[in-house]
């Protein structure tokens, strides 16, 4: 039976021992026992994939493909052949650009990309467009820091071939509409790219219900490892991508007059993959299964809402926050966040100061940049309570 307690969760990470308030889950989350123990096992037994044929090895690919059905459970994926291993959320979103677009782009095309976007789902589409003469265009957010679906009807022209969204904005916690608007860019023959990288680890995700033309998430955001990530592609986009990078075990023929590709998603794969990686994402998945995540998310957003209520307090604080979601940006009036984020530092609370990569989104709040508490559900009341003595206590010193 799936279950959550806010102090059995804690008590599996151990990077937690000591106390630590940690509230920068948003940029990576913390790893649980079970995952680090995984990992390390990979490497104290060694092995290789694909590659060797002795029983270890064999028995390490098995693992290592089986992960790709736990992804696509996860996600709801109708194959496991769909899930394309990948860096991270970056890679992934490279990877349609380079692997499904560019082929299909023309002069003059369009990309519409949201203002919300992190970087990584913004520089791919401009690198793309400056190669091959598409135009990105912006799809402005509301007064309210929202994506309104009647503002997207009048960008999607005749040109344009892919929408790039997130599932859930890395500042402000802010979940757009994605049903709503996968429908509509559908309507208008348009692909659909979702950014899952914030989103995977607080809501339970459908590509299917959805019908996500490309979904993505890394790891690392979701208690696993770094340097692993899932690209998940809908059947006729995955049978319409090319491999752009070549090496070892994507072919099944090579001579020097071609090649015969290997099925997706190894031709997507070449070279040694991270297995321990896998491995770890794995385990996590496992970790994630026991989990009762409805109540794992009530608890984080609640944690989130009683600190959004006291910071509301202090003078002068503008705060950036959807409300029940457990990212809260936020800045003070006359106050440099880098002035505040070095006196909080001394408090021993992880915070992020900055522009979260996500420049576009900092000039249409119209700020230089924000401090950002993200919460987990590993975190406690005691760590809202440090977070706001800490920002109470540098707001002081800084009026
Ligand atoms: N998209 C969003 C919304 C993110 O928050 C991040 C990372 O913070 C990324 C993409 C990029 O993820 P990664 O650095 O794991 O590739």
């Amino acid at each position: 039976m799936r279950k959550f307690s806010p102090e059995g969760f804690r008590h599996q990470f151990p990077a937690l021992r000591e106390s630590k308030c940690y509230l920068d889950s948003a940029a990576t989350s913390l790893c649980p026992q079970t995952v680090i123990d995984a990992t390390h096992q990979f490497y104290q037994t060694g092995g290789s994939v694909h590659r060797s044929h002795y029983l270890q090895a064999k028995q390490l690919t098995e693992r290592y493909e089986a992960c790709r059905q736990q992804v696509a459970e996860l996600i709801n994926a109708p194959q496991a052949e769909q899930i394309i291993w990948t860096r991270g959320s970056t890679e992934s979103i490279n990877l349609v650009a380079q692997s499904w677009l560019q082929p299909l782009l023309h002069p003059g095309d369009e990309i519409i990309v949201s203002e919300l976007e992190h970087h990584a789902n913004l520089l791919p589409w401009l690198m793309l467009a400056e190669k091959t003469g598409a135009k990105v265009v912006r799809w402005p957010i509301t007064a309210h820091g929202e994506l309104a679906v009647d503002d997207l009807a009048p960008l999607l022209t005749p040109r344009t071939r892919l929408l790039a969204v997130t599932q859930m904005s890395n500042v402000t916690g802010y979940r757009p509409p994605l049903a709503a608007i996968i429908h509509q860019a559908h309507k208008a023959g348009v692909a659909v790219v979702i950014d899952g990288a914030q989103g995977i680890v607080h809501q339970p995700t459908d590509v299917q219900q959805l019908d996500a033309d490309f979904y993505l998430f890394s790891a690392h955001k979701l208690y696993g490892p770094t340097g692993i990530g899932i690209l998940y592609a809908r059947s006729d986009r995955l049978a319409q991508m090319r491999p752009v990078q070549g090496g070892g075990k994507m072919i099944t023929h090579v001579d020097f007059n071609g090649y015969r590709l290997q099925q997706a998603p190894w031709c997507f794969e070449p070279g040694t993959p991270n297995t321990a990686g896998v491995i770890g994402l794995s385990s996590a998945l496992d970790f994630h299964r026991a989990i009762d995540w409805q109540a794992a998310e009530a608890w984080t957003c609640q944690l989130a809402e009683h600190a959004v209520k006291q910071l509301a307090q202090l003078p002068g604080i503008k705060l950036f926050h959807a409300p029940g979601s457990p990212i809260i940006s936020f800045v003070f009036e006359q106050l440099h966040s880098h002035d505040l984020f070095s006196l909080i530092n001394e408090y021993n609370v992880a915070l992020r100061v900055g522009q979260h990569c996500a420049q576009p989104l900092m000039q249409a709040l119209g700020v230089s940049g924000t401090l950002r508490a993200s919460f987990a559900a590993y975190n406690a009341y005691d760590d809202v309570e440090q977070l706001v003595r800490a920002v109470t206590s540098a707001y002081q010193l800084l009026t």
